[in-house]
């Protein structure tokens, strides 16, 4: 059978990946809303180390948009993608042509990661991944999924969400990826102009002073207070959060680090963009 590199339907998708199977390949997935960039490279690189066929998907997915949100602004550009996607050695690209039926009444709603931070200002973002993640997973069937630290509140969402759901798919992670001033890759990037792309650089640099601040032992709501006027100050519009938490469970840290494996997360509206960066602390 010749297979065509990008799939529109679920049926050419399901049959693609039996015969796949029928051979005994092993099979990668990675998810992407487009507009792709050398972090989203690096997640189809780490995935042919794990598995002998890679699928990527491409779906912007309107259940993680709020009203207001750039839904219909989001950048599209799938001819560009697919280049990428191939020049990266991935073996399929998935673009379904639906996701969501119109009497769709079902929710996916993850708790413990999922709770505080990120939720605090998009309420509906979590339910949104997690669906658009189950529906995909089911899609693709997958025997490992491989997902952005750049997203590092969105990676343990789905950890516990395919765990919790006895979802057959291992998760992977993948390092987050920077521009040379340390800003981290987003698909947002392309929306900001010369001046507000210097202000946006700034954001990794507090950040990762304050991780250090934190590590050395300075009082975590000092540090964490400390970064938040930093960022205004370099000219940001204003800050969502800034917050220092466990590793694993994103339970809030407060006082001092001590001997917990602590992760620091940002998020920060630079000239209208929101952009979201985290570190390991220490
Ligand atoms: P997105 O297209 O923004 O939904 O992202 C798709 C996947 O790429 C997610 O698992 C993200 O965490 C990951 N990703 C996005 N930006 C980066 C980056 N700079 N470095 C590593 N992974 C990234």
């Amino acid at each position: 059978m010749t297979t065509a590199f990008t799939v529109k339907s679920q049926t050419v998708l399901r049959s693609q990946i039996c015969g796949w199977r029928g051979s005994a390949e092993t099979i990668a997935f990675v998810p992407t809303m487009g507009a792709l960039h050398a972090g989203h490279i690096s997640l189809i690189t780490k995935a042919k180390k794990h598995a002998s066929k890679v699928v990527a998907s491409i779906y912007v997915n309107e259940t993680q948009f709020a009203e207001g949100e750039d839904l219909d602004t989001y950048p599209r550009d799938h001819k560009r993608d697919c280049e990428m996607l191939r020049a990266a050695g991935c073996d399929l690209v998935y673009i379904p042509e639906k996701m969501y039926d119109p009497y769709h009444s079902t929710t996916v709603n993850v708790g413990g990661p999922a709770l505080g931070l990120e939720t605090n200002h998009r309420a509906h973002f979590f339910g949104g991944v997690a669906l658009i993640v189950t529906k995909l997973l089911n899609r693709v069937q997958p025997d490992i999924a491989v997902f952005g630290e750049k997203d590092y509140q969105q990676l343990l969402t789905i950890r516990r969400l395919t765990a919790d759901l006895d979802i057959p798919v291992r998760i992977l992670a993948a390092p987050i990826m920077r521009e040379k001033d340390g800003l981290a890759m987003s698909s947002r990037n392309r929306y900001f102009d010369e001046e507000s792309r210097k202000i946006a650089g700034q954001l990794n640099v507090i950040m990762r002073q304050c991780a250090e601040e934190i590590a050395s032992g300075a009082d975590i709501n000092t540090a964490t207070d400390k970064a938040t006027i930093k960022i205004i100050k370099a000219g940001f519009d204003n800050v969502d959060y800034v917050a220092a938490a466990d590793t694993n469970s994103l339970e809030l840290l407060t006082g001092h680090l001590n001997n917990c494996r602590g992760r620091l997360l940002i998020a920060a509206h630079c000239k209208g963009v929101r952009l979201i960066d985290n570190c390991q602390i220490g």
